[in-house]
């Protein structure tokens, strides 16, 4: 016995360990909402970068822009600074000219020949002597404005240097800010093209979300069990025992006076309404003037899904709430005769799909109503001699 009992533990402790590893963990309504959360998060997060990027863009395009006006001026500098030098070169060569011209002159007036004329036809020693200290002067003053202006035009190149040097850092930056700008377009397009893939997921993700809130999900609620219906195979009538007072289809109003679709089946009886089929309780509500109480319940019968709607209902009456999971023999509330009713009874319509899930308008859920009596066996005709006296018996 206490071997038995040894094996037994050993074997819990076994399996125990061996559960977790198969069990998923839950995912909720509420995880869903939080993984919207996260991918509105990131949208925003992706939204700022593609501005950030917008700015750096704009930034580097403002640079750009300032160091080509920076580059055009550099280079009007340099047209200048060569200009002066070419002027330079030109006075320059002016000053040599009259330099050889003076040396010409004193050259002349150095020969022996000049002398000798000139002593012999000497007028003014004095003259001679005056003509030869300007001359020399002259030289000398020459020789200072050459030496000046060839500093000028070295002073000119150095500038030339220096703008050749500023130009081409400037130039080296621009290339660097056109490189940048290339990267960060690029960095702009990936961003936008990755927010794009991020906003479809949204999109998927709220369709998601919307489909099990719709279908009566709670926050809390494990998405894999909440939003699964129960699976049936068949209709029953919806009372235990009544009768047909008025069938689906065209038919003269009794409120309207005038021909009107009836899109359900209208039943009179006992008044304890069951739901035709296993299901799931999708919206309750209030309509004054037209459905009065009502109930809509989502079926899966065979494999299709069905929306059931019970209008009328007695006011304080409803027994389930939205999100139940009904079955057949649950009670969902009393027949009644609210909203546009001449007396008590139920209106009972029966639509493929499931409404707020598959489609939303109440047009929509019109035009997929089927006749009940196709999947609700009922006895023909109308009125109390044509009653049924059980929910499943076949007529
Ligand atoms: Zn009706």
């Amino acid at each position: 016995m206490n071997k038995f009992i040894r094996f037994s533990f050993i074997l819990i402790l076994m399996v125990s360990l061996f559960v977790p590893s198969f069990q998923v963990e839950a995912k909720t309504v509420r995880d869903l909402k939080n993984e919207l959360q996260k991918l509105l998060d990131e949208n925003n997060n992706l939204n700022q970068q593609i501005k950030y990027t917008e700015s750096q863009i704009n930034s580097a395009r403002s640079n750009i822009t300032r160091l080509n006006s920076e580059i055009e001026k550099i280079q009007n500098e340099y047209a200048q600074t060569e200009k002066e030098i070419t002027a330079l070169n030109v006075k320059i060569s002016e000053k040599d000219i009259e330099a050889k011209n003076l040396v010409s002159f004193l050259q002349m007036t150095n020969s022996n020949n000049f002398y000798y004329e000139y002593i012999a036809g000497a007028e003014s020693m004095t003259d001679f002597i005056y003509r030869l200290t300007v001359t020399d002067q002259l030289l000398e003053h020459n020789k200072k404005v050459t030496v000046e202006m060839n500093d000028m035009i070295s002073q000119n190149n150095l500038k030339k240097q220096q703008l050749t040097t500023a130009e081409k850092t400037s130039k080296s930056k621009v290339s660097e800010l056109n490189s940048n700008l290339a990267v960060l377009g690029s960095k702009k397009s990936d961003l936008y093209e990755f927010n794009m893939s991020v906003e479809e997921e949204i999109k998927e993700s709220q369709k998601i979300l919307k489909m099990y809130t719709d279908a009566g999900c709670k926050d809390n609620d494990d998405i894999s069990t909440c939003a699964r219906l129960p699976l049936d195979t068949s209709f029953w009538r919806p009372m235990e025992t009544g009768w047909v007072s008025s069938y689906y289809g065209w038919r003269f109003h009794p409120i309207y006076k005038e021909n009107r679709f009836h899109d359900g089946i209208d039943l009179v009886g006992n008044r304890q309404i069951y739901s035709v089929a296993a299901g799931k309780v999708a919206a309750i509500g209030y309509n004054h003037s037209t459905m009065g109480n009502y109930i809509y319940i989502h079926h899966l019968v065979n494999n299709k899904y069905y929306t059931s709607v019970y209008l009328h209902l007695k006011s304080g009456s409803i027994n389930v709430r939205v999100g139940d999971v009904v079955s057949k023999n649950t009670v969902l509330a009393t027949m009644g005769s609210t909203g546009a009713s001449t007396g008590t009874h139920l209106h009972l319509s029966i639509a493929t799909g499931r409404r707020g899930i598959d489609y939303t308008t109440y047009s929509t859920f019109v035009s997929r109503t089927v006749d009940p009596k196709t999947l609700i066996n009922f006895p023909s005709g109308t009125g109390s001699s044509n009653s049924w006296l059980s929910r499943t018996r076949k007529y």
